[in-house]
């Protein structure tokens, strides 16, 4: 399959396992566990001897499916699904990172990843953050017990674009774990294991589900990161599977059998054939979004306008270069002489909600919702103003967006 093209891989791949009856999807299986006629192929699955299901904490037949299909959206090795993003970016960390070692992540995270993060700062990590624009901040808080550095490819809400290949070159050669979040530009868009990540991230609740129905998460073992004398793997996995695969193995059993936030078979059904249409919905998001930004940038009560598809933006050059299209995300500021929630409450069609990735335009004001608990100082830091309102720009008819904000703004 690997010849063909994004769409076509994803809408057969249910196929390619043969589920009952000649169903096109794979069939929900609600089954909490496993039961086998003979002892020994269930305590080769305890042992890692064998694939196959045990108990649904750890895996699932419907969300095997969809993780094949994420990995092969990467262009991966394998892949684990998670019940969000959140879970697969705590697992993750909490699977292969020991006290002792250093995280270095980007200063522009996801508001509840910078949350978790200083989590585990309490609990005794250390994890430094840095402006990961740039090659030489990330060089210059580099140190000899670095284990992981973790980036976002455009960052939410004020679109920072890390220096992606760079870091990338950086991990390789220190060997350090490189791990991307793509949620949003997601694999249609951008693929991390071109710039060499180690571990990929994604909220599959975003572009991959599409539809705002569906909360579930995944990483992504990319086949680059070269696990045979990573320290902190458990013992016993190293006698029961290959030393490519002990990454995953420990992610899956410290990870998600330990941690438990194991996606349910229904929302990866729901989230399996959401992504169908991905690249589809993201055509339509992409070409909306940079109609709008560049109205936004023309337009004498909108300050300033965040999109890396406009020339004016500080990444455009570089988004250019890494990625396919400029993605469906953007952040606003308005003249000082507008009501930041005024503006809002007059939207009609844009839904003021805290989501993206939907197929409706959603729209929040940042610094009181999402990056409210951070406080001004760390707002500040990350680039967050006041006025700033984040806008997932959907798959509606251009004509009616565009009518929606020009009534709102007159
Ligand atoms: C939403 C989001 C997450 C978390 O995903 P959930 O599925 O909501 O837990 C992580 N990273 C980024 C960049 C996100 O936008």
């Amino acid at each position: 399959m690997a010849s063909r093209g994004f769409t076509t891989t994803i809408l057969h791949s249910d196929r390619l396992g043969k589920p009952e009856h000649g169903a096109l999807h794979k069939p929900i299986h609600t089954s909490v566990t496993y039961g086998y006629d003979d002892v020994q192929d269930l305590v080769d699955i305890f042992q890692n001897k064998k694939k196959g299901y045990a108990y649904s904490r750890q895996g699932n037949p419907t969300v095997t499916a969809l993780e094949h299909k994420v990995t092969n959206m990467e262009n991966g090795m394998s892949s684990i699904a998670f019940s969000t993003g959140m879970a697969a970016i705590s697992a993750t960390i909490l699977a292969l990172i020991k006290h002792g070692d250093h995280v270095l992540a980007s200063s522009f995270l996801f508001g509840n990843t910078r949350s978790i993060f200083q989590s585990y700062i309490d609990m005794g990590l250390d994890i430094t953050f840095t402006d990961a624009t740039s090659i030489d901040n990330i060089k210059a808080e580099i140190k000899d017990n670095t284990r992981l550095i973790f980036v976002e490819t455009i960052a939410n809400p004020a679109t920072q674009i890390a220096d992606l290949k760079a870091i990338g070159e950086l991990c390789g050669q220190k060997g350090i774990i490189y791990m991307v979040d793509n949620t949003m530009t997601s694999p249609y868009i951008f693929k991390p294991v071109n710039v060499r990540a180690s571990l990929v991230i994604n909220s599959l609740t975003k572009y991959i589900g599409g539809h705002g129905n569906a909360l579930g998460g995944s990483v992504t073992d990319t086949g680059l990161f070269d696990w045979s004398n990573f320290p902190n793997i458990f013992p016993t996995f190293k006698t029961q599977v290959k030393p490519e695969v002990l990454g995953m193995t420990q992610i899956r059993k410290k990870g998600l059998r330990d941690a438990g936030g194991t996606l349910s078979p229904e929302a990866a059904h729901s989230i399996s054939v959401g992504s169908e249409t991905l690249a589809l919905r993201l055509d339509r998001a992409c070409s909306n979004a940079m109609a709008l930004a560049t109205f936004f940038e023309a337009h004498p009560l909108i300050k300033k306008v965040y999109y890396p598809g406009l020339e004016s933006h500080p990444q455009h050059k570089l988004a250019g270069e890494l990625f396919y299209k400029f993605g469906g995300l953007m952040s606003i500021e308005l003249d000082n002489s507008i009501d930041c929630f005024a503006f809002l409450n007059k939207l009609k069609l844009v839904v003021k909600s805290s989501n993206l990735g939907d197929t409706r335009t959603l729209a929040i004001p940042v610094a009181h919702t999402i990056f409210n608990e951070l406080g001004a100082a760390k707002r500040a830091e990350m680039g967050i103003s006041d006025s700033m309102i984040r806008l997932s720009v959907g798959i509606e008819d251009l004509e009616d967006l565009l009518e929606d904000f020009k009534t709102a703004l007159a």
